[in-house]
């Protein structure tokens, strides 16, 4: 069984995106990426499944969400990037990791990069 709540988690709040030079924008994710569809309503977008690859350089989560303004499924791909800047000297210490988030239809068709997290 799927715990809805629990997907929810996975997801980060926000997503950063680069403004050339006028620095970061924030955006919430929680809102709906299809086309069409202003949806920004957290009620109203239910994530249902999620499927996670990792290797040794990233660990890739696709979240499908339902959208229930515009009854359609997107996916949320969240790219870790692992060990972006180990530290060489304290072993102990995490290394840093670095999200990217792309938008997918339901089809996998990039909607786009949406940000960093
Ligand atoms: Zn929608």
């Amino acid at each position: 069984m799927t715990n809805k709540e629990d997907l929810r988690l996975e997801i980060p709040s926000y997503a950063f995106i680069s403004l050339a030079r006028r620095g970061m924008e924030k955006i919430s994710l929680d809102q709906c990426f299809l086309e069409d569809c202003d949806n920004q309503d957290s009620n109203l977008l239910e994530p249902f499944k999620k499927e996670v690859q990792e290797d040794d350089k990233k660990i890739t989560k696709k979240i499908h969400i339902k959208c229930k303004k515009c009854n359609r499924n997107f996916i949320l791909k969240l790219e870790i990037l692992k060990y972006v800047a180990k530290s060489t000297k304290n072993e102990k210490e995490e290394p840093l990791s670095m999200g990217i988030v792309y938008a997918l239809d339901e089809n996998e068709n990039s909607l786009g990069h949406i940000g960093y997290f």
